[in-house]
């Protein structure tokens, strides 16, 4: 899933932008999540993450496959999510607490059948 993380200028705080593909251009400048100021800069330490895991879904040929290692070992989905939202200080978005919950129930293994995987 690739993350985008932005500092906000004004407050300081993080806000992380979810997409589900790799956008063609990203916003100059994200909204602030926690104060609205449009005054942010793009985080470019997480960018270098977020391009290989773009690459890898383009290489699947499939965009809304999660990458095979992010599937590898589900008992780390939630905590990896977890960790990362709490840091950046942000609520979970709805769409990652419904894969977290997929995972634990085992349903994990029903979307790595799907993928045929060799
Ligand atoms: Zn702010």
């Amino acid at each position: 899933m690739p993350i985008y993380e932005y500092t906000c200028n004004e407050c300081g705080k993080r806000s992380s932008t979810f997409y589900k593909v790799m956008p063609k251009e990203l916003p100059a400048n994200q909204e602030c999540a926690h104060c609205g100021s449009t005054e942010t800069e793009k985080v470019m330490s997480r960018a270098a993450y977020v391009r290989s895991t773009a690459s890898r879904h383009e290489a699947s040929g499939d965009p809304d496959a999660p990458g095979y290692d992010y599937w590898r070992d589900p008992s780390n989905i939630g905590r990896w999510a977890e960790k990362r939202m709490g840091e950046a200080g942000i609520e979970m978005p709805d769409r990652v607490k419904e894969m977290i919950g997929q995972a634990r129930e085992g349903e994990v293994d029903k979307i790595l059948d799907k993928r045929g995987l060799d």
